[in-house]
């Protein structure tokens, strides 16, 4: 019998932070044993709990939920998301032009759908959010990645992304803070992007699911300010902010001069009625949550528990033989390498399945990201602080043995 063959249009398009290694995870876990697991950014499964407000919100309108809901969001959630964005000096924004969407994912593939034709090129950080890459190829369009490397603080180089437009390229993506580096942009660096925009005529698609998620004092810059009347799509969501990955709420507002976006927006528009709408339930937490007191900064400020993780990865990596680190300022990842001098021959993917195999942890090696040649181990800083201290102790004990063979 003939065996149903999947698209052929997929054989590029990976996901392994829930890949190869996630699979075999779960075996083991089937098999009785147990995996220390820091391969996804997902607060909830760490303890972290969604403010009760936001809970709150929900409940009292479960009611008015049963509904399919306008295309484009509830009004009270827009109406906030509007706010928000007019607040932070984004130009142009009105609840026309903001969308809400199942999470941010499901906005990155409405984004770029609603743009790319075939052979078209999306200028893409590497390391990447691997979904901007696979929603490119999904959508017909090609990938073409500029650096962000660890011995330039894992920061862009403008020049660098200019050197890379071609006549297909359509639109530069930036993530900011940065999934998987923790990198957080400087407003200069900012101004540099949109002035090679601003010459090419290129959209700008801005990640910032993580946006006040950072330390030591480090500012967020959000990129829809600086880019004025400048075509610019800014992405939040409640999933890590907010602690709610579960509610699957995301959205996007699209700033700038409308005249310029006006046919982008109605191609937005309809894509988004073609799925109908957004979970209604859990858009009622979108107001709450960015009227009110923000209650991240308890977790990233001294004595927080991300402070507090973001703390002893470093202090780890500063004492190990083996490793080295550029501190996140934002985010909720760190993501260290393995030093050529303490390690010549290392790829990261086969340390990742040892890892998992030899001492019952699971991390995302940076190849993962769309890095090529990596060294890098990605992790969340999620995990209680003393597991943390446990999952180093282990990771030391492979890198141990692997530099005594
Ligand atoms: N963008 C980035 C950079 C992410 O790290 C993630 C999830 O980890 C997402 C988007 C997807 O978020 P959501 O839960 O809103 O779909």
């Amino acid at each position: 019998m003939s065996s149903i063959e999947p698209s052929a249009h997929l054989a590029e398009v990976r996901y392994e932070i829930r890949g190869a290694l996630t699979r075999r995870a779960r075996e083991r876990e089937a098999a009785g044993e147990t995996v220390i697991k820091l391969n996804i950014g997902n607060p909830g499964r760490y303890g972290f709990a969604t403010p009760a407000h936001l809970r709150e919100a929900i409940a009292s309108h479960l009611v008015d939920s049963e509904a399919y809901g306008h295309e484009q969001g509830l009004d009270e959630a827009r109406e906030a998301i509007v706010a928000q964005q007019r607040a932070r000096g984004a130009h142009g924004i009105d609840v026309e032009r903001v969308f809400v969407g199942n999470g941010v994912s499901e906005l990155i593939d409405l984004s770029l759908r609603a743009l790319l034709q075939p052979g078209d090129e999306v200028l893409l950080p590497s390391p990447d959010y691997p979904l901007w890459s696979a929603a490119t190829l999904l959508n017909h369009g090609q990938p073409r990645y500029y650096r962000c490397l660890a011995q330039n603080a894992h920061l862009p180089d403008p020049d660098e992304i200019e050197a890379l437009v071609g006549p297909r390229t359509r639109a530069i993506v930036l993530i900011n803070p940065n999934n998987p580096t923790g990198a957080v942009y400087p407003k200069a660096l900012l101004e540099r992007i949109v002035a090679v925009a601003r010459r090419h005529g290129l959209l700008l698609l801005c990640d910032e699911i993580y946006d006040e998620i950072l330390y030591d004092g480090t500012p967020f810059q959000p990129l829809a300010a600086v880019a004025g009347d400048h075509p610019c799509v800014s992405f939040g969501g409640l999933s890590k902010v907010h602690r709610a990955c579960g509610y699957r709420v995301g959205w996007m507002s699209l700033s700038g001069d409308p005249r310029r976006t006006a046919d982008y927006r109605d191609a937005l528009q309809l894509l988004a009625a073609l799925r109908l709408c957004a979970n209604v339930t859990a858009q009622w937490a979108v107001r709450p949550a960015l009227l009110d007191a923000p209650t991240i900064g308890e977790l990233t400020a001294p004595g927080g528990r991300l402070h507090d993780a973001r703390r002893i990865v470093l202090d780890h990596v500063a004492a190990s033989p083996y490793l080295d680190v550029v501190a996140p300022g934002g985010a909720i990842y760190a993501f260290p390498w393995v030093r050529a001098d303490a390690l010549p021959q290392f790829d990261d993917t086969a340390f990742a399945l040892r890892l998992l195999d030899e001492e019952g942890v699971l991390l995302v090696p940076g190849t993962s990201f769309n890095l090529a040649a990596s060294r890098h181990l990605r992790f969340t800083l999620l995990p209680e602080p003393a597991q943390l201290v446990e999952v180093f102790a282990r990771i030391d004990r492979v890198l141990g043995r692997m530099a005594a063979e």
